[in-house]
C-alpha cells in the first residue's frame, strides 16, 4: 500500500502543538510559573444564555417520544439556514436561496474540505502569513501554491498579483495579522477571479469583529462576487461555539467550474460531497446556533464581543505606549506585533515565556513574511490580558 507522499511535504510539526510542546516544557521546568496564553486563538467567555437555554430545550426535545430527531438534513436545518440568510446576508442586501447555505462542524474543516472540489493541477494562492490550514490541506493534496506577501508595505492588504492561479484563499478580517480588507480591495481581487477565472475562498470567521461601518462583512457586498467567491463563517469566534462546533459555507449556484471544457456547477459538486461524507451538525447545536440570531441572543454575543475588543485596545495601546509597534486589533482579535529589531519571531517566543511566563505567537508559523512578527490575542480575560501588560512592561 503506497501513501498519499504529498503528506511527506509537510512541515513536521504543526505551529500549534510546536508552541504547546515549549510551553509545557517551561511549565514543567517553573511548576510555580503562571502562564498567560495570549497565544492560540481560543475563546474564553462562557456560551451565551441565550444559546444555553435553546440547547437545554432541545436537549429536552430529544429525551422525549413525539419530539425526538435521528438524522438531521447533511445541509443543515431550514431553521438555521433561514435565520442565517435573513441576519447575516438579507440585512445587508444580499439574497442567497437556502440551497446555498451549507451548515457544517467547522469553518476549519471546511475551507479544508472544499478544495477536494478542484482538480489537483489547480494552482492556489495565498497571501502570506497565512492560517496554516489553507496552506496544509493543499500540500496535502499536491497542489502548486504561489504566495503573495501581506507586510506593512501594503497594509498587510495586498493586491491581486499578475500571475495567474485558480484558487485564491482570502482571510478578512485577517488571522493572523488582524488586517481588514476594504470594499475597493475586494472588488480588485473581484475582478482578478473573473479575469483568471478563479474561485475565492473568503474566510470571514472574524467578520464579527469589525467595527468600522464601511468594512465589508461579506463579500457578497462586492458586485459581481457571486460569480466567484465562496464565503466561509464560524460561530466559534462569534459566539464561543470553538467546543461546540457550528459553521457555515455560502456556495452561489452562479459558481462555474469547467470539466472537459464544459461548465460544471460547484454548488452541486459541493452539494455531493457533503452529504456523501457528512451526516449533519447535531440538532442540539444548530438550535444553540439559531439562538444567536434572536434579539436577546445578539446582544449578548455583542457584549461578549465588546468585551474582547475592549481587550485588543488595551493591549493595542500599552504595547505602543512601551514603544512597540503594532498593527491590527481594530477590527479584529488579533495584534500583530512587530518584533523588536534584530530578533526572530521565535527567538521573542522564547523570550517572553522564560523571562514573563507569556505565550505569544511566533509569525514565522504563519509564513515566512511573519517572520519579525508575533500574533496576540484579545480572547483572554481582562485580569489576564492586563496582567500580561504589566509583565511585558518590566521586559
Ligand atoms: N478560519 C480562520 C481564519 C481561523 O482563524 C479559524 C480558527 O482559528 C478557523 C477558520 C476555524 O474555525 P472553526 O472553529 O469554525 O473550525
Amino acid at each position: 500500500m503506497k501513501v498519499n507522499e504529498n503528506y511527506l511535504n509537510l512541515e513536521a510539526s504543526y505551529l500549534f502543538p510546536k508552541i504547546a510542546k515549549k510551553t509545557a516544557e517551561f511549565k514543567a521546568q517553573n511548576p510555580s510559573a503562571k502562564v498567560i496564553s495570549l497565544g492560540i486563538g481560543d475563546v474564553t467567555q462562557p456560551l451565551a444564555p441565550a444559546v444555553i437555554s435553546a440547547m437545554q430545550k432541545a436537549v429536552e426535545e430529544m429525551g422525549k417520544k413525539e419530539t425526538f430527531r435521528g438524522y438531521g438534513p447533511e445541509q443543515g436545518y431550514d431553521f438555521l439556514i433561514k435565520a442565517i440568510i435573513e441576519n447575516d446576508y438579507k440585512a445587508r442586501g444580499i439574497s442567497l436561496d437556502t440551497d446555498e447555505v451549507f451548515v457544517s462542524d467547522g469553518a476549519k474543516c471546511d475551507v479544508g474540505n472544499i478544495q477536494e472540489i478542484f482538480s489537483a493541477d489547480c494552482t492556489v494562492l495565498l497571501t502570506d502569513p497565512i492560517y496554516p490550514v489553507y496552506r496544509d490541506t493543499n500540500i496535502m493534496a499536491g497542489r502548486k501554491i504561489l504566495k503573495v506577501p501581506a507586510i506593512k508595505e501594503n497594509n498587510f492588504t495586498p493586491a491581486p498579483p499578475k500571475e495567474h492561479s485558480d484558487i485564491v484563499y482570502i482571510c478578512s478580517p485577517n488571522n493572523p495579522t488582524g488586517a481588514t480588507m476594504t470594499k475597493e480591495q475586494l472588488t480588485q481581487w473581484v475582478a482578478y477571479a473573473k479575469k483568471e477565472q478563479a474561485i475565492i475562498i473568503y474566510d470571514s470567521a472574524y467578520e464579527a469583529y469589525i467595527q468600522d461601518d464601511n468594512l465589508p462583512h461579506s463579500i457578497y457586498e462586492i458586485d459581481g462576487a457571486k460569480d466567484v467567491a465562496i464565503e466561509v463563517r464560524s460561530y466559534s469566534k462569534t459566539a464561543g461555539f470553538t467546543g461546540t462546533r457550528c459553521a457555515y459555507m455560502v456556495v452561489p449556484k452562479t459558481l462555474k467550474g469547467l470539466a472537459n471544457g464544459k461548465e460544471v456547477s460547484l454548488n452541486a459538486l459541493w452539494r455531493r460531497r457533503h452529504t456523501t461524507k457528512f451526516n449533519g451538525v447535531s440538532y442540539i447545536i444548530q438550535r444553540g446556533a439559531e439562538a444567536i440570531y434572536t434579539d436577546e441572543g445578539k446582544k449578548q454575543i455583542k457584549e461578549t464581543i465588546a468585551y474582547y475588543m475592549e481587550n485588543a485596545k488595551i493591549i493595542r495601546n500599552a504595547l505602543k505606549d512601551l514603544g512597540y509597534t503594532v498593527y491590527g486589533g481594530q477590527n479584529a482579535p488579533y495584534i500583530w506585533l512587530e518584533v523588536p529589531r534584530g530578533q526572530t519571531s521565535f527567538g521573542f517566543f522564547e523570550k517572553l515565556l522564560t523571562q514573563c511566563a507569556l505565550v505569544c505567537t511566533p509569525g514565522a508559523g504563519f509564513g515566512e513574511a511573519g517572520e519579525g512578527y508575533c500574533r496576540l490575542t484579545a480572547f483572554g480575560s481582562r485580569e489576564n490580558t492586563l496582567e500580561a501588560l504589566e509583565r511585558i512592561k518590566k521586559l
